[in-house]
């Protein structure tokens, strides 16, 4: 059993010499003290089936023993020394990672987080086409650094400072709440046109990128309608400008169908920048990118103290090691698709749940106070939130209102455990309505 610090004492220490900007969920903030495979323990003993997956970065479960070893056995030999020496893990991994890939998408640089990628992903574009406006999507998430901060596009996230510089916000293909339903079946095709109106409209006709999420993630796990990514990618290239997937959420074969989100889409991008389940907790991040875009860099020094360290590269190729070996792909496909079926059951018994989507091990629930106006149900939202944390059940929440739960177990659960969590759900918004 636990036998640390209180979660009261945790808790005071944390308002004194914590940011107080560093959010916590819940009206009492839960401590969680350990963790195995799709469970988390809290300091009381109380076991929760995480179906957050640390906001979507656990890809295959707590301290997967194979990727413990790993770590554990690199700690014990060097932590770090930089890409000043050369180090096998770093290409070893590298080699792994770009195998996952398709086409010319083979050479990678590691970073430390998600902004960093999607940071080093604007430069490369810049450098590469020689421009300098980007267009992204309205309700996108990409990090909080000043990049990350500038491509997102969620008013909760964006400081009143000056940010987004060349970055234009084009309209988001959200078919529940958007001008084009899912009735439409011409709504991917439309939505980008927007695309196109941006590019004429707000930029010199000459762009340096596009970028976006292959499915919103913290925007509610929005995903586009057919054709949209296509027609996009269209409309950016043809501006003279390169096409950046950003798979920090959909990467590693969440979504089932592929290992990479875009492929669900039928594109292929020309930087991937990815994050999150990469190291199922580890900080570690990549830009993945072809050798022509790659060779910008060397125009003068680049570098990222941590960024490839020994110690997160073997735990990167373990994780990869883990998806092959376990399936786990394979898993997000069955086990989503059982998901979905019974998320759409609880549809017809709950008017609050106005829409059911996602694909894979990466699924949502949008709650409405009414199905006619789709009037966000923000309080609602965090109430099914707190009373499936009562049940043992750790949810998360998306979308500019707060009115998503969103759904991202590591990529390891089982049936049983996807029948708890509908289960739970069933009466956490039973409860809450
Ligand atoms: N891109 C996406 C799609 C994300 O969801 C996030 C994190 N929520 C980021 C980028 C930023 O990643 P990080 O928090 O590691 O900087």
């Amino acid at each position: 059993p636990y036998t640390g610090p209180s979660a009261g004492q945790v808790l005071a220490q944390r308002r004194e010499f914590l940011n107080p900007g560093i959010i916590t969920y819940y009206k009492h903030p839960i401590m969680i003290v350990q963790g195995k495979m799709q469970w988390l323990w809290d300091d009381a003993g109380k076991r929760y089936l995480d179906a957050l997956g640390g906001i979507v970065t656990v890809s295959v479960g707590h301290c997967h023993p194979h990727v413990v070893a790993a770590a554990h056995q690199q700690n014990e030999l060097l932590q770090h020394a930089t890409t000043l020496y050369l180090h096998p893990n770093i290409g070893e991994f590298a080699e792994k990672l770009a195998s996952t890939l398709p086409g010319d998408l083979k050479v990678c640089y590691f970073v430390n987080s998600g902004s960093e990628a999607n940071d080093l992903a604007l430069l490369m574009a810049r450098l590469y086409t020689g421009n300098y406006d980007v267009i992204a999507l309205r309700n996108a998430y990409h990090g909080g650094n000043a990049a990350g901060m500038g491509l997102t596009a969620n008013s909760n996230w964006k400081f009143n400072v000056p940010h987004s510089f060349g970055v234009h916000h084009a309209q988001t293909p959200y078919s529940y709440r958007g001008v084009f339903g899912y009735d439409d079946p011409d709504a991917g095709r439309k939505y980008a046109d927007d695309v196109k109106q941006v590019i004429d409209y707000a930029t010199s006709g000459k762009i340096a990128a596009f970028i976006a999420e292959s499915m919103q993630g913290v925007g509610g796990f929005v995903e586009f309608p057919a054709g949209y990514l296509q027609h996009a990618y269209g409309h950016a290239r043809a501006a003279g400008g390169v096409c950046i997937a950003d798979e920090v959420q959909t990467g590693f074969g969440r979504t089932g169908t592929n290992f990479w989100g875009f492929q669900n889409h039928g594109v292929v991008p020309d930087i991937v920048t990815m994050a999150k389940g990469i190291g199922n907790g580890a900080p570690l991040a990549a830009v993945v990118t072809t050798p022509k875009i790659a060779a910008m860099l060397t125009q003068k020094t680049h570098f990222n103290t941590f960024g490839g360290n020994p110690v997160v590269c073997a735990i990167g190729t373990a994780v990869l090691d883990v998806i092959a070996r376990e399936k786990t792909q394979q898993n997000c496909l069955e086990l989503g698709r059982h998901l979905l079926a019974g998320l759409n059951k609880l549809k017809e018994k709950h008017a609050l749940i106005g829409d059911v989507r996602g694909q894979g091990l990466m699924v949502g629930l949008e709650f409405v106070k009414d199905r006619q106006t789709k009037e966000p149900a923000k309080e609602a939202c965090q109430q099914v939130v707190e009373n499936c944390r009562e049940l043992g059940l750790l949810v998360g929440k998306g979308g500019l209102w707060g009115q998503t739960i969103r759904m991202a177990p590591p990529m390891n659960i089982t049936k049983a455990d996807a029948d708890f969590i509908l289960a739970v759900l069933d009466e956490a918004i039973g409860a809450a309505a």
